[in-house]
């Protein structure tokens, strides 16, 4: 694998419009969930900044929170194909109004598994909220609830997103280019 370092930053989603998008999802999710108990998941590690700056726009009062982890890429910048659940819920969600909160959907082969897993589980209600998607690489059909943006082929990281777990923390998001 190629260091990062040959690689160059470039800004394809800034903050006002990340901060902008998640306030028009926070208004959907809000106006579809009154008078419910929504549970939402968090796919850790890449959406937990996006989680936390949703769950603050809901004017929902009764949102429960939760997070699980998937692994797909150890450490590469292509998916391995493999998914893994590395941890899982401890309460069950049987009957609950389900979302699940995403950073991403590529291949579209790990959330895939993460709502098969969830689904057996019987809630009353699964759907998937994700920040962003990139419908030219996806392997299996997957209907996103509520989306962000749609991107481009190029790997990108920033606002939860990394590479070899650094970049997290940057406020917006960047595509990484030769
Ligand atoms: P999928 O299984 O849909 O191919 O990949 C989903 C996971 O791969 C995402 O949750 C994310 O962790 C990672 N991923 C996919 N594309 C990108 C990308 O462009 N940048 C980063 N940082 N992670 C990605």
């Amino acid at each position: 694998m190629k260091q990062s370092s040959h690689y160059q930053l470039k800004i394809l989603i800034n903050k006002d419009q990340i901060a902008e998008t998640v306030a028009r999802i926070a208004s959907e999710i809000t106006r579809d969930y009154q008078k419910r108990q929504p549970l939402l998941i968090g796919v850790l590690k890449g959406s937990f900044i996006f989680m936390a700056d949703l769950v603050r726009q809901l004017k929902l009062i009764d949102i429960e929170t939760d997070f699980v982890q998937v692994a797909s890429y150890y450490a590469e910048k292509e998916s391995s194909g493999k998914v893994t659940l590395i941890q899982d819920l401890h309460k069950s969600i049987t009957g609950r109004d389900v979302l699940v909160i995403e950073d991403i959907v590529d291949t579209g082969l790990s959330i895939s598994f993460l709502l098969a897993h969830l689904k057996k589980k019987n809630p009353a209600s699964l759907k998937l909220c994700a920040l962003t998607e990139k419908p030219s690489r996806r392997q299996v059909a997957v209907s996103i609830d509520y989306l962000g943006f749609t991107l481009p082929d190029n790997f990108v990281v920033g606002y939860g997103l990394d590479l070899n777990e650094k970049y997290r923390c940057l406020p917006d998001i960047y595509s990484m280019e030769k």
